[in-house]
């Protein structure tokens, strides 16, 4: 599976990454703001599968870890936990 941080001409690329892992996970702006950038990229299809079969931290391919969960159960995925993630290159 392609991860994320492969992605080369992903929005988030070359952009303070802050933005995506928010202190309030679910409802802070930053969490919003981090949407919208995903919403412009191309690879938000990719980056949500990796998103939803990995237990990655913060916003990625357009969603939260909150509205992960909730996906996951509704297509009944078990994620694999990670080490040593990072969010992009
Ligand atoms: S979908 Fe969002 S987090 Fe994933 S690569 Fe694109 S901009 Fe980055």
């Amino acid at each position: 599976m392609l991860k994320p941080w492969n992605f080369e001409g992903a929005s988030c690329w070359g952009i303070d990454t802050e933005m995506f892992f928010p202190e309030d996970r679910n409802y802070s702006p930053e969490n919003v703001q981090a949407k919208k950038v995903c919403q412009s990229c191309i690879y938000i299809k990719e980056c949500l599968t990796y998103a939803l079969h990995y237990q990655v931290l913060g916003i990625w391919g357009g969603t939260s870890m909150m509205e992960r969960q909730a996906l996951r159960k509704k297509l009944n995925i078990i994620p694999r936990p990670i080490t040593n993630e990072r969010h992009t290159a």
